[in-house]
This record gives C-alpha cells, structure tokens and sequence, in this order.
C-alpha cells in the first residue's frame, strides 16, 4: 500500500518547493488511497526553530494538505537512530574515523592539487586496535563512517526521471552518518542516515522529494540495503525555477507560503497553481481544479522532468479565477479582517448586509484579496482626499453648479436605485451639461478620484453610511 511522507526541516517558513513537493505526495497518497506522513526534520539544533515548524504546520492545513500522521519530530528519536548506528558497527558496515579537520584539509588540498573531486580516502577504514588505541590516547573525537565500495553501481527507475545510475565511486568515499563525539560514544546521527531508519521505520513505500536530493538516493538505497530493509520506490521531483531559469530562492522575493497568504491568495489558487508547477493535466481537464479533483487524475507519467518556471501572471490569473468565483459571504469573511487590519471602522455583524454589497462591487475585479483594502477605501474613511486630477475636474467649470443642483435634489429625494438616475438628472439641468460631465464630477466628488468601481453602486454604499451629502459639501468648499 502506498505511504508517502512530507519531511520539511523547520530552518525557515514553508518553502514554495517543499509546498509543492507536499502537494504532489498528497495527491499521490490520495490518488492511491494511501497515507500522507508528516515529519519534522529539526536535526540541525542550532538552526530549527519552533515558530517554523508553527509556520509550516499552519501553512500545510491552510493549503488543505491535511496528514494522516504525525508530525514525527526526529529530535525525539535519537535512541533509535543510535541502535541503528551500533547494529551497522556491530555488523562492520560502518567504523570510527579519527582523522582531524587539519588532516582532512590537507587530503582536500593534495586532491585539489592533483585535479581530483574531493573525496574521503577512507584511510581510516581498517585501522588495528593498536592504531585505534593511539588515537583515542591523543583524545580525538572520532566521527563514525558508514562504507561505501566504489565499484558498486546503484540504480533505481525513477517515477519522475526513468532508470538513475550511480557509480559507489562517484559518492565521496565513505560517508559520515554521525558526528564527533568522545571515544566509544556514537554522535549526533546525520540527514542522511536518519532519513532512511525514519522512511524504513515509518514503512514509506515512496519517497517523493525535490531534485535537489537526488545525489543523496544512492547513498541512501546503500544504507537501506546495510540495514536489512525493502528500498522504496523514488520520484525526485522539478525544481521550481525564477524568470531567469535559476532555482527559486529568498533572493527572488516572496517564497513561503505564508507570504503568499499575507498578499492575498487563495489557499486554492495556490494548491493550484504549484500542482501545474510540474504536472500537466490530461487533454480535456480545465486548468482549473481543487485538489480533489487533481488526485482523481494525478500520475507521475504526466510530471515534467524540466524545471518549471514560476509564473506571477498565471497565478494571478489562477487567483482572479477564484475571487471571481467565491460565494459572497464567503468573500465577505476574508476581506474583514483585511478592512479591519486596515484601521477601517464599521461593525462585523451590523454592517454586514452593507459589507457584502461592497464585496459585490470589488469582488469581479480583484487579482488578490488585499487589491480590496485601496479599492474600497473611499467607502469606509470619513475623509477620502482628492487626488490632483479629481480637484482638477472639481475646479471646470459648471461642475459646482451641477453639484449643487445634486445637494438641492437631495434635500428631497433619498437616493436609491429607484431615484438616482432622477438626482443626476437635476444636475445635469441645474447646470446645463452633458450628463457625462456630471458623472465624471460625481464620480470626483464622491470617491476623491476620476476612476474606481461603479459610481452609482457606490454613491448608493456611500449614502447607506450617510458620507455622500458631506463628500458632495466637501468637494463644492
Ligand atoms: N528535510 C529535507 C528537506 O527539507 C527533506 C528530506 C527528504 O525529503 O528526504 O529538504
């Protein structure tokens, strides 16, 4: 049966890539009716911090990635990557190496000096006891390597990228799967070691994961073998590349997830979106589709093996498509916290009838939620301001004559969609212009701009919440 993990390291919020990545393991795990784990990765002390593993946890449920176990946290799971490090020492799969950093520079620097890939020389694979002894006498902190024999060849038929073959020589010589520690101790166990006891002991039968860890399979297919276990399928997915064909990294701006969220974007339109970073959707699927929908279809057959170059005008487009598309109330509950975070004051529940006429009239316009906040501003403060071609078209002539026939109207006349079209016509009489010019005053007057969502729907907002006469008094002063 099909088990799948997502193993994110809490050194930084949730990175697009590993988003993504999560999302092709889930939709796998859901394609296949199987498991999605969660593991926590928070090896590197110094580095993982516990508002990342928050963030990435928060970002995972706000996507809809929801997990059907964990999170597993490796820190609590030393005892057992220990075991596992005695029994490959018991076994003579792995050793103590007790070269120091100043020794294996100098190895680094004669291999440099001869043209040759740096690489562990394994010069401390069969050391005697007596050799051993000498060494701990001296009081080096040995670190422990697990063999790797050179003239192995290691292959596996990728999900993504078919046959991979590696050669044991092309690996670096033998490798370190834990730390320095004191003589006879064992160290902290390192990724890649720990990585392959966790996906044996949690029973993955996939390993889904980024491209970049592609050169780090063979060297885990050799530690599944020296532990006994199945190796598991592997499906090394494209990188998520920047405008200029690099990897997309922190220096491109935006990449968690949580900073999409903070501009404006739908949870769905970003599952979306990253879905079609990588996976084409067969002949006759719209571009457009939750991820329940994308499980049904997903395959590896039809994930790219070329990077995928991150599109801002697609996901925008992607966006818009679910803004246009929200149900009202829906759309209303994101954008108050929005208006509010804004300072923007009205009352959720009273004025929630109005706030939902005012999520109508942004709603078909909007790329991003937050587009609102500007849009809709000229509605909810008392003083909106008028930018210099609003004052402008104030000060042409006639205009305040039109107003003021308006004022007059108004006097009268309460504006509802009923009567408005009679109050502009009162202007337009008052002063004798074109029912154009009046609308474009109007429209200046109202919203302290010459353009913006429909005037009438929003002289109709604005006099709901009784600003319309002291705009139009405003603007005639
Ligand atoms: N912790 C690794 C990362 O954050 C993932 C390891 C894996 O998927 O094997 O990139």
């Amino acid at each position: 049966s099909v088990r799948v993990r997502i193993a994110p390291s809490p050194t930084g919020k949730l990175h697009i890539g590993t988003a993504r990545t999560a999302v092709f393991n889930w939709l796998f795990a859901r394609h296949n009716g199987g498991q999605f784990v969660l593991r926590i990765e928070d090896t590197d002390l110094e580095r993982s911090r516990s508002e990342f593993t928050d963030n990435i946890l928060d970002g995972l449920k706000w996507l809809g990635l929801n997990w059907d176990e964990g999170p597993i946290f490796q820190t609590q799971r030393t005892e057992l990557y220990r075991q596992k490090i005695q029994e490959l020492l018991d076994k003579g799969l792995a050793y103590r190496a007790y070269d120091t950093p100043a020794e294996l520079d100098a190895m680094r620097e004669s291999q440099k000096a001869r043209n040759e890939a740096p690489r562990y020389d394994n010069r401390h694979r069969d050391l005697t006891p007596e050799q051993e002894a000498a060494f701990i006498a001296e009081g080096r902190q040995p670190v422990i390597r697990f063999k790797i024999d050179d003239d192995r060849e290691i292959s596996w038929t990728d999900l993504v990228r078919g046959m991979v073959t590696w050669k044991g020589r092309d690996l670096g010589g033998d490798m370190v799967i834990a730390r320095a520690s004191a003589a006879g101790e064992i160290g902290a166990p390192l990724y890649n070691f720990v990585v392959v006891v966790d996906d044996i002991d949690m029973g993955i039968s996939h390993v889904i994961r980024g491209e970049d860890h592609i050169g780090n399979t063979p060297k885990q297919i050799l530690l599944y073998e020296a532990l006994g276990a199945t190796v598991p399928e592997f499906g090394h997915t494209p990188l998520i590349l920047n405008q200029a064909g690099a990897k997309l990294s922190k220096r491109d701006g935006v990449t968690s997830i949580s900073d999409f969220r903070d501009m404006g974007y739908t949870p769905e339109a970003i599952a979306n979106y990253m879905t079609l970073l990588g996976w084409s959707p067969p002949e006759g699927m719209s571009e457009i589709f939750t991820l329940e929908e994308a499980a049904k279809q997903f395959s590896f057959d039809r994930v790219n093996k070329a990077g995928a170059k991150f599109d801002w005008d697609k996901l925008n487009w992607i966006n818009s498509q679910y803004l246009h598309h929200k149900p009202l109330g829906e759309l209303t509950d994101l954008l108050i916290p929005l208006w509010q975070a804004a300072g923007y004051e009205f009352d959720p529940t009273g004025d929630r009838p109005w706030l939902e006429q005012v999520a109508a009239l942004v709603g078909p316009s909007l790329v991003k939620l937050n587009d609102a906040v500007e849009m809709t501003r000229y509605l909810f403060v008392p003083d909106v301001g008028f930018t210099d071609a609003a004052t402008q078209q104030l000060q042409q002539p006639s205009v305040g004559t039109a107003l003021q026939g308006i004022l007059t109207a108004l006097d009268t006349t309460a504006v509802t969609p009923d009567t408005v079209q009679d109050v502009i016509q009162q202007g337009v009489q008052a002063a004798g212009v074109k029912k154009g010019v009046v609308m474009k005053s109007l429209r200046a007057a109202l919203t302290g701009d010459l353009q913006g969502p429909d005037l009438v729907q929003s002289w109709l907002l604005l006099h709901q919440r009784q600003i319309d006469k002291a705009r139009l008094n405003q603007a005639l002063a």
